[in-house]
Order: C-alpha cells, then structure tokens, then sequence
C-alpha cells in the first residue's frame, strides 16, 4: 500500500488483526482508562467486541532515487517461536508480497531494522537447505551500535533464551555474512535519510527520519505502538525495555512533532499506517489520509 509522506513510501503487511487486550499490550491502559479515550471507539485500531487492539506486522519500503530501503523485517518464516502461537512456524507470502509491491529482494540495497525485537528482524533471513541465510543478497543491513551490543552481551545466557532467540536465527548470520554495517545515531543513509536516537523501546531503538525538502516522515518501529498512546504518550508497553524512558522519549516526540504536517509511520499501525499528530482542546490526537 502506498503512503503520503516523502520519496516514495509503500507498507508489505505480513499479518494484521486483533491481537491482544489493551492493558495487556500497555499495561496502563485498564478498561476504564482506556475507555476514555477517543481511539478507544476507532474501528481501524481496536477490535472492540473482542476486547483486542488490532496490530499490524509490516515492513516499510522507501524508494529514493538511489536507494531501495526496507525498514523493520516483521516475523518471518520458518522461525522457531513456541512461545508465540502467531509467530511460530509461519510460511507466509511476505516475499511475493514485496515482489508485487515492485521491490523483489535482490532489489533492495538497505535493511534497517529499528530495533532487534523478534518481529523486526524475522526476515533479515530465510531458510535455505536448513541454514539461515541473508535474505536480502545485495543489502547493507544497518544496525545501531548500542543495540547490537545490548542483544549480543544478553543472548550469552541460553537460560533466558532472550527476544525468542531471534539473535541466532535473524541476526547472526547477517553478521557472519558480513553485511551488517553497525552505526551510530548520527548516521546518514544519503541526504534526507537520516537515523534519529529514540531510546526506551530498547536501548538502541532508533527512528528513521525522511526529508526531501517538501515533506517530512518519521518511521518510528516500537516508540508508538498503537494510536492510543498518542493521546496518552505516558503509556509505555509490556515489552519496553526501559517503561521510563520510553515515556519520556514519546511524550517529546509526539510535542515535537504534533501540528507540523510530517506523517508519523509505526511498525504496527494498522491501515492507513499513517498518521499526522495534531492537538486539540483534549491535548493530542491524530488524523489520517482517510
Ligand atoms: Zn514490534
């Protein structure tokens, strides 16, 4: 699906529907907190019968005049994730998605994965002759420092098993291959495309900032998981490393950004995927294309 926003911005959705309760997902959004919220009666994001937000599992893909850019590699196929029903053993057709979307993976020329949660790194990889090999042959996959260290230091302990051991199947053999280029925040893509520090989600969460001149997007992966928190950027979810400095690296961004036109695009907004951050008399809120 085609986005507004800068360059070109298109969504490959893996998986999208109702997913869990609110307050399981933020666990400050109870029922009568969340009630009062005007998203809380938002058809697009929450499955109110049942009780679920809806989420969706999506890559996004930025055409620039040089680049092909994938950013954030949802679930994948083939992982091994007993713990997650919806994630287990999946064999979808995300690849033949992304063909149709005009972008076949040997086009693209750069992965960036916000961050190294098991769904934004499950199809850095495919399984090929029972080994785990790059999916993207002719990619740079950029991975932030801070992250990358975090993940490799915890994924020692085998008893923890951390992020469902997506280090060893999605991340790993992108490092063996020798197409990870690790970076630090202030790095550039090319000129317009540009990494902006957003720690909390997890210690190297980053966003992908676009800028052609005209227009201005933020790919923000985790920092908003569901519409929700903008009206309510104090709520972190289960599964921010740091729930603290979560808040507070939303709560400045959603003021940064609120009222000035550029389109905020998360990792699991269902359709439109996009949203402006605008206020009202309530405080902020969003509008969509549609
Ligand atoms: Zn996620």
């Amino acid at each position: 699906m085609k986005l507004p926003g800068p360059f070109e911005i298109s969504a490959v959705v893996e998986s999208v529907g109702p997913f869990r309760a609110p307050d399981f997902i933020l666990p400050d959004a109870t029922p009568e907190a969340f009630a009062q919220t005007k998203t809380s009666k938002d058809v697009r994001f929450v499955d109110i019968a049942g009780n679920r937000l809806i989420m969706s599992f999506h890559s996004l893909i930025v055409r620039t005049k040089r680049n092909v850019i994938l950013v954030d590699t949802c679930v994948g196929n083939d992982k091994h994730r007993p713990m997650l029903p919806e994630w287990h053993m999946r064999n979808g057709p995300y690849l033949e998605e992304l063909a149709k979307a005009g972008c076949p993976a040997e086009s693209i020329t750069h992965v960036l994965c916000t961050h190294l949660h098991a769904d934004h790194v499950g199809w850095n990889t495919r399984l090929i002759n029972g080994r785990w090999v790059p999916t993207f042959p002719n990619a740079k996959y950029i991975m932030h420092r801070t992250e990358v260290e975090h993940w490799q230091e915890i994924q020692k302990d085998p008893e923890k098993a951390p992020n469902h051991r997506s280090w060893i199947d999605s991340v790993q053999p992108v490092l063996d291959a020798k197409q990870a280029v690790i970076v630090d925040s202030d790095y550039e893509i090319e000129p317009g495309v540009r990494l902006m520090p957003a720690p909390g989600h997890s210690p190297g969460n980053i966003v992908l900032v676009l800028d052609d001149g005209k227009d201005k997007a933020y790919l923000v992966g985790d920092t908003i998981h569901h519409p929700v928190q903008i009206e309510r950027p104090q709520w972190s979810s289960r599964f921010c490393w740091d729930a603290d400095m979560s808040r507070t690296t939303r709560t400045k961004f959603v003021e940064t950004v609120a009222d000035t036109g550029a389109w905020v695009i998360p990792a699991h907004f269902a359709a439109p995927n996009a949203v402006q951050i605008i206020t009202d008399k309530d405080g902020f809120h969003f509008k969509t294309l549609k």
